[in-house]
């Protein structure tokens, strides 16, 4: 019978320590494997302090799935840089870097496609194909770690899928990177943003990392949500921002809410008070996101003045609230665009 080989790269170090022991290895093969895995080998044959045998043992035991670079387009007009990888089956996911004042940022993605069904956003069209495993949202941040030699300080989930639909390989995820042997990207560094399963939200509240919990909340009120946000039945807005308040009371953490503006529906003086008194009493800081018009979609952003008197409201009324700068607009930067483009052009066989 054929073995099934581990994927080694979605192991935890403790999963490795046992997976060495397993295998007979002595216990200091475990930070020397970890340590290639993480400064991103492809292969076990980059291993060069391993012995060969060793090498070869690995080789017929476990696998490093690959993460190619199948497209890359880099925005002349802030150097924003976005990669489409082809995964081990084909799939293929989309991988945003921006470069800050101090230092790059990577925003990666959690699953193939998305089974959510916001009303704006193009990644769940096609809905879920696939979750990722740790090792593959990792492998996006190594990838282009290694393409662009440069060394990543920040993470944002934020790419396409729900983090916390994939819950179980997200949480190895976050373990893995946050190594101290491994990327060592510390937690603070890190935001997860999620359209608002609260049993995740409660999940990842116990596990106490002190990572930045992001919400896509979009609207204030359960008719407006409900009509762009399909989760929202499930989970409506007074039980998502109770679970925000039991997130913040466990963690400490200042919460980050989303807000993409669309003209007419959520944009209104009525939207930004309540939308203001929806959030008393939380330690918050809003993110107004002009929405990105996806194709045949039917929500357009507002006029710039539009959403610049719907801060100014908020700020006035005492809400901390910018206007998120948009990187990448030449690039199709927002996510999920180029993943179908490409996807549509192979099945046509461009
Ligand atoms: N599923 C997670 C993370 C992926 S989406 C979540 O919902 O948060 C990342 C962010 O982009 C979310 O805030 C999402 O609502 C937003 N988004 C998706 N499509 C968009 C669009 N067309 N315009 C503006 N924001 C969009």
């Amino acid at each position: 019978m054929r073995q099934i080989k581990t994927d080694i790269r979605s192991l935890t170090y403790e999963q490795l320590e046992g997976f060495v022991q397993s295998q007979n290895l002595p216990a200091f093969r475990t930070e020397q494997i970890f340590r290639w895995l993480h400064s991103g080998a492809e292969s076990f044959d980059e291993m060069t302090n391993l012995p060969k045998s060793l090498r070869k043992l690995l080789d017929e035991r476990a696998c490093i799935h690959k993460t190619a670079v199948y497209k890359k387009l880099a925005s002349k007009q802030d150097g924003t840089v976005k990669y489409v990888f082809e995964l081990y089956d084909g799939s293929f996911v989309e991988t945003v870097v921006m470069k800050y004042e101090h230092g790059y940022s990577v925003c990666l993605s959690t699953q193939v496609g998305c089974r959510m069904g916001c009303g704006f956003c193009q990644s769940t069209r096609s809905g879920l194909i696939r979750n990722l495993e740790a090792g593959e949202i990792l492998g996006q941040l190594l990838a282009a770690q290694r393409d662009m030699s440069i060394s990543i300080s920040n993470i944002v989930l934020m790419g396409i899928g729900e983090p916390l639909d994939n819950f179980d390989n997200v949480v190895s995820f976050l373990k893995i990177v946050n190594h101290p042997k491994g990327v060592n990207i510390g937690y603070r560094h890190i935001s997860l943003s999620t359209c608002g399963l609260v049993d995740g939200i409660d999940k990842l509240a116990k596990l106490n990392f002190p990572i930045t919990l992001s919400i896509s909340l979009h609207a204030p009120t359960d008719e407006k949500r409900s009509s762009i946000m399909p989760i929202n039945k499930k989970y409506n807005v007074n039980s998502l921002i109770s679970a925000c308040r039991r997130y913040q009371s466990k963690t400490g953490r200042r919460i980050s809410f989303e807000y993409s503006v669309i003209n007419g529906v959520n944009d209104s003086p009525d939207d930004a008070k309540r939308l203001f008194s929806l959030l008393s009493g939380i330690m918050y800081h809003i993110n107004l996101i002009p929405v990105n018009k996806i194709e045949n979609g039917k929500y357009t952003a507002p006029v710039m003045k539009r959403i610049e008197s719907f801060r100014n409201l908020l700020c006035s009324m005492g809400a901390v609230c910018t206007i998120r700068r948009t990187l990448g607009a030449d690039i199709s930067a927002s996510c999920g665009q180029l993943r179908s483009k490409y996807e549509t052009e192979r099945r046509v066989g461009n």
